[in-house]
């Protein structure tokens, strides 16, 4: 948008005043205002673009951002280059003609000299201690970065280009730029080729460095300050170096003292011990995290061999039950009966495993509902006990078989998966396992079925469904979730797919 615009510009100033406008920062770094013409001001989306007969504001370029500051009332917000003419872009209109003052934000400028120099002395001392060249540079507003031609570049290697830096900020070089002849041009030793033809600009630090460069620098290399590297990495086979100069070197020294201080607090000790510290309490907390680990997988165990026994010791006695001649005497033997639904709503205890089609009032335990609908204590006995008497539930045409139904406390629906998976086998062939818990804002339920009629996730669909919930998977294993609202918890959702077990076909 600009570029066009700036054409435009061109186009309409196209007045005799090609002359471009004298860069007054060549000659003085340090100059911070200066006066000059308005030799043309054009209007673009509400900003204007102004050229000067000469400025010392810098345009961006060669790696460094331009400066910011004030023409006379207007605000110099940006600073560059359109076809060799240096372009002011402000914020308020001027009268071509006017002679303005021009004022250069001075910190601004000053932290880009210490950048640009410090950028110098570490290409440079790169060159002079490995023979690594710089291929890129870029000035940013918080870090500088410079991108080597080294593709394996140690921290070790840094650190001896580093000090040998910092020692040329200390040795407090002259530094100086100039424009020099072919003939001089040609007897200097450069660090890299001058990117243009003519007016070749040389900023030399004195006995060191020779480079061509359009940028502002110090005087001397002291003014610098510290030359700090934060970063390595990897870039197309080379290597980027990201690294601070001067003040903000100091100040992110500062905040690193900082961080590494409130570190040392934390861990109650010196500074010096503070990566000794870190590492124990690395390897402590892998320890721990393995152990917790191994722990969690012995009570899943458990957790499903326990769910598995009780579901076939009710299973088996149920079937025992069914199969006396005062069944239909028992209290509770009408709702025994086969394929009948739950009445919804019914709460159940938490983490109880529950038979279908056998509903429990809260806090019920299994034993106690044995003992209420007459087979007392079979719930409570171990199930090999229990199929010894008879009962053969992966048998039983009645549909006591083997099912489980839990409400857990569980809080995800991997841990639910991972129970359900060990309760399945618990339970061996033809087994039925539906697990539900509240995980959060939603109610998890997982459903497996190793039975041709039971399609699992028909089940999770068909009872999560009511709930304004959906599920996927397969006919042996899927799962789902549904919003958990007032009415919706893990026990309704129990309930539900306890619902749709009782009805299905077969
Ligand atoms: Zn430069």
């Amino acid at each position: 948008m600009f570029s066009r615009a700036v054409g435009g510009y061109n186009r309409v100033g196209g007045d005799g005043m090609s002359q471009q406008a004298a860069r007054l920062y060549y000659h003085d770094s340090y100059r911070t205002t200066f006066e000059a013409t308005v030799r043309a001001c054009r209007e673009v989306d509400g900003r204007w673009l102004v050229r000067l007969d000469e400025t010392a504001f810098y345009p961006t370029s060669g790696g460094q951002p331009h400066d910011t500051g004030r023409l006379g009332a207007a605000r110099v917000t940006d600073v560059f280059v359109d076809e060799g003419e240096v372009i002011h872009v402000v914020d308020r209109p001027m009268a071509v003609g006017e002679r303005v003052a021009g004022e250069i934000d001075w910190v601004r400028r000053w932290d880009h000299m210490q950048q640009h120099c410090g950028q110098h002395i570490l290409s440079a001392s790169f060159v002079q201690t490995f023979g690594i060249d710089t291929v890129g540079f870029h000035l940013g507003e918080t870090w500088v970065t410079v991108d080597l031609d080294a593709p394996d570049l140690s921290w070790e290697s840094v650190a001896q280009a580093e000090r040998l830096a910092n020692q040329v900020v200390q040795e407090d070089r002259p530094v100086y730029a100039r424009f020099v002849t072919d003939e001089v041009l040609a007897e200097l030793p450069l660090r890299r080729s001058p990117k243009v033809d003519k007016d070749v600009r040389i900023v030399t630090i004195e006995g060191f460095d020779h480079n061509p460069c359009g940028g502002t620098h110090p005087r001397r290399t002291g003014e610098v300050g510290p030359i700090q590297v934060v970063k390595l990495e990897r870039m197309r086979g080379g290597t980027r170096v990201t690294f601070v100069c001067g003040q903000r070197a100091v100040r992110l020294a500062q905040r690193w003292r900082d961080i590494l201080r409130a570190a040392a607090n934390r861990l109650s000790a010196a500074v010096e011990d503070v990566p000794l510290l870190i590492d124990r309490w690395a390897d402590d907390l892998q320890r721990a995290q393995k152990e917790a680990r191994a722990w969690q997988e012995r009570w899943i165990d458990l957790r499903a061999a326990s769910l598995a026994q009780e579901s076939l010791a009710h299973a088996a006695s149920l079937a025992r039950a069914a199969s006396l001649p005062s069944a239909k005497s028992l209290s509770r033997g009408e709702s025994l009966s086969r394929g009948e639904p739950l009445s919804r709503g019914e709460p159940l205890s938490r983490g109880e495993p529950l038979s279908r089609g056998e509903p429990l009032s809260r806090g019920e335990s299994l034993s106690r509902a044995a003992a209420r609908s007459g087979t007392e204590g079979l719930g409570a006995r171990p199930v090999e006990e229990a199929l010894a008497d008879g009962a053969r539930p992966e048998d039983d045409a009645s549909g006591f078989g083997r099912v489980c139904q839990a409400v857990l406390d569980l809080d995800s629906m991997d841990a639910l998966r991972g129970l359900c998976q060990r309760t399945m086998a618990h339970l061996g062939k033809g087994a039925v396992c539906a697990l539900t818990c509240d995980a959060g804002e939603r109610v998890a339920l997982v459903v497996m079925s190793d039975r041709a009629e039971i399609d699992a996730q028909a089940v999770v669909k068909s009872a999560l469904a009511p709930f304004g919930g959906r599920g996927g998977g397969n006919a042996r294993q899927a799962q789902g979730t549904a919003p958990r609202s007032g009415s919706t918890g893990a026990e309704a959702v129990a309930q539900a797919v306890s619902l749709v077990l009782s009805q299905r076909p077969g």
